[in-house]
């Protein structure tokens, strides 16, 4: 606690120090008219021996008292004073040492020169510096040396204004690591205003600065491999993108690359395994980058790997990267850095000693002159991912604007469904089926309509769409139940031995809904509807495409009581013997084989062996599209038992159905039926 009085108040120590200086005075001037005055009435030269000499005496001796006697009073009431002062300074001195001593925070006296005169113990805790090391420091000896110009301006500028401003600085602590410090200075001023020195408080705010640094990066990076996430590389992009502005030769691209099927890794390997292998991609892609984050790459030369500016490679979410390339000089650089990466990624990977061969699909949007926002060029290379996707995987694809119309139109569209399904305008169109043996109607396909005010929208504008959005589920679910009432009023007005069927068309999004089974059994409960007389459509891709999967849910569905078909058959793996293991009952041969079979012998031929091996497996068949009387006719012949086509009806609403069906009961059920519906067709 040397040096600690400077400390404390330098005025009130004035004070005091004055006044004992008045006291001396004091002091010194009445002794010496003591010694006057005695001096005076011992040496009797001094003054004549006349009759008033005894007067004046006495007046001397009484005069001399009353001085001694005010000096002492006075001299009692200054040292009472002295006194009080001294011991209110020592209670202040008190708690400054209990504060100081017991702070947290690290509290240092310097003088003007910047020479410690005190520091707090908290420096030893904190700092680990024992007062010695410290006394033989400098106050700026520890300071990181970036951050001294700051505080020593920080501590010119306490020293002129009194009080300095919040600073934030680096100290070395004694095992070499930096510690960060926030701090304020006061300064100590003298009576005339001059500061003699600082009093400053540190505060140890590492671990805060370590947390919100921490915080930042999570927030700006994604968790699993570390890279930037969707929000950082848009900051980036968005640079990138005011740099373009005003530099016109900087060129840079967005590539969008996703992993093609890795759902179907994730779920087979079991999301911890998919989580590896996303960090191994993360991996394989930085590396084919050097470098993970920006990082300043030289143009090289010659391996046909070379590249350009800068990278930044990020994770948006899920299997999805972006990489930004900058400093292209050609935007055949892109392309390349595209190439680079598809080959990099088509070595196998490793999962718990089992090779995965994967691929990906890459979409690339360049710098244009419009670009504004880093969402547009962004989402332009997402566009293309998809042609990229849609046309057949493993590609890449450059963003143009053909792309970003057809893009808005779909998003369009997404909207207008939605809008549609609220407004119910969708439509049941009814198909009948018909049996070729006797011409009878069996049952009906559904088939949906969109009205819209400016017209009737068939399936194909908008159930593929539709699908993928997912709002397929909304509409196929008020079309199912409205179907189904429709189908209990014909069996109670049209009554048929056996009863009309129904058949349903399921889309991948609806069978890939876990409690599809469910949904079903429900509507038919509540419309009534005999489950024996519903017969599912699934396209032989959807149940192939994850055929455990499909044994699983059909064998759910076909416990509802179900019938289950299988649609277009011809179109997909026409594996008959893989179908086999399916619990389905009928197969439905594909429009394109029927359409042509009247001229193409092996086309008849085909259609021949389908139906053979699918009577050998137990199915019936139903012949799709059948347009003429010649086609019917040479399907009879190959044992086909159904048939639906133009030829007997267009799909229709059912108010039309229902005059086909009094019409026939009123003449008895026979010929075509075609001619009654083709009118009004969608
Ligand atoms: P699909 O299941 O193969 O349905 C048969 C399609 O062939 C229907 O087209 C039908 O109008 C058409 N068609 C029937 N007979 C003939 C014919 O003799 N000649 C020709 N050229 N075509 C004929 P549509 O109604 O346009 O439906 C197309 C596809 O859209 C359907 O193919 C089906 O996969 C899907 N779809 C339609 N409505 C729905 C629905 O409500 N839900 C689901 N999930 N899919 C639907
Ligand atoms: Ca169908
Ligand atoms: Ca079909």
């Amino acid at each position: 606690m040397s040096g600690i009085k400077t400390t404390i108040p330098v005025v009130e120590m004035r004070q005091v120090e004055g006044r004992e200086w008045w006291l001396w005075i004091a002091a010194v001037a009445v002794t010496l008219v003591l010694t006057f005055g005695i001096l005076s009435l011992a040496v009797p030269v001094l003054h004549s021996p006349d009759e008033t000499y005894s007067l004046n005496l006495k007046e001397w001796v009484r005069g001399l008292a009353a001085l001694v006697l005010l000096f002492d009073i006075y001299t009692l009431y200054q040292q009472q004073q002295l006194h009080r002062i001294r011991r209110q300074l020592a209670e202040r001195e008190q708690i400054f040492h209990l504060i100081t001593e017991n702070a947290a925070d690290m509290i240092a006296v310097i003088d003007r020169d910047g020479k410690r005169i005190y520091n707090s113990p908290a420096y030893q805790k904190i700092l680990g510096y024992g007062p010695e090391e410290l006394a033989a420091t400098s106050s700026m000896d520890q300071i990181h040396p970036d951050d001294l110009a700051r505080v020593m301006e920080a501590s010119a500028k306490a020293n002129s204004t009194g009080r300095g401003e919040r600073l934030e600085y680096r100290i070395r602590h004694k095992d070499g690591s930096w510690r960060v410090l926030e701090s304020t200075a006061s300064a100590i001023r003298s009576s005339e205003g001059d500061a003699n020195g600082l009093v400053i408080v540190n505060r140890d705010i590492t671990e805060r600065k370590r947390a919100e640094e921490k915080l930042a990066h999570q927030s700006f990076h994604d968790g699993l491999t570390g890279l930037p996430n969707r929000a950082l590389f848009l900051d980036r992009l968005q640079r990138s993108i005011t740099h373009s502005r005003r530099h016109k030769d900087f060129k840079f691209a967005v590539l969008f690359i996703d992993i093609d099927e890795f759902k179907v890794f994730n779920d087979s390997l079991g999301h911890a395994a998919g989580d590896t292998l996303l960090v191994q991609i993360a991996q394989r892609l930085s590396a084919s980058l050097r470098g993970v984050d920006t990082v300043s790459r030289p143009r090289q030369s010659g391996d046909g790997n070379s590249y350009i500016g800068e990278g930044t490679l990020a994770r948006p979410g899920g299997d999805e990267f972006t990489l930004l390339v900058e400093e292209l000089h050609d935007p055949s650089d892109a392309i390349r850095v595209a190439e680079r990466i598809q080959r990099r990624l088509a070595v196998p990977f490793d999962s718990n000693n089992q090779q995965i061969v994967l691929s990906v699909s890459i979409g690339i949007a360049f710098s244009s002159a419009g670009a504004v926002e880093a969402q547009d060029v962004l989402r332009d290379a997402e566009i293309a991912m998809y042609r990229a996707k849609s046309t057949g995987k493993a590609r890449c694809e450059v963003f143009d604007h053909a792309m970003h119309a057809g893009a808005i139109k779909r998003l369009q569209l997404e909207t207008d469904l939605r809008t549609a399904l609220e407004l119910k305008q969708f439509r049941v169109y009814y198909q009948p089926i018909v049996s070729l043996r006797n011409d009878q109607i069996v049952g009906f396909e559904t088939l949906s309509r969109w009205q819209r005010p400016e017209g009737l929208v068939m399936p194909g504008e908008f159930i593929a769409v539709a699908d993928e959005t997912g709002i397929i589920l909304s509409i196929n679910q008020q079309l199912l139940y409205e179907a189904c009432r429709q189908l209990r009023s014909w069996h109670a007005i049209f009554p048929s031995d056996p009863a009309f069927t129904l058949s349903v068309n399921i889309t991948p999004k609806q069978f890939a809904q876990p409690d599809l089974a469910s949904q079903i059994g429900k509507t038919l409960q509540e419309t009534g509807l005999d489950p024996r007389n519903v017969n599912l459509e699934i396209t032989e891709t959807i149940a192939m495409a994850d055929a455990d999967r499909s044994a699983l849910v059909l064998s759910e569905l076909k416990a509802l009581g179900v019938r289950l078909d299988i649609d277009d058959f011809g179109t997909g793996y026409s594996s008959l013997s893989r179908l086999q293991h399916f619990p389905v009952d009928r197969l439905k041969i594909d429009r394109s084989f029927i359409s042509c079979m009247d001229t193409d012998a092996d086309t008849r031929e085909i259609i021949r062996i389908i139906i053979m091996l699918a009577h050998g497996l137990g199915l019936k068949v139903v012949a799709e599209g059948v347009e003429t009387q010649v086609q019917a006719d040479m399907l009879k012949d190959l044992d086909c038992e159904l048939a639906q086509g133009y030829l007997y009806s267009r799909p229709v609403p059912s108010e039309e159905i229902d005059q086909l069906l009094s019409k026939n009961r009123t003449t008895g059920v026979s010929g075509r039926l075609g001619k009654a519906a083709s009118s009004t067709s969608g």
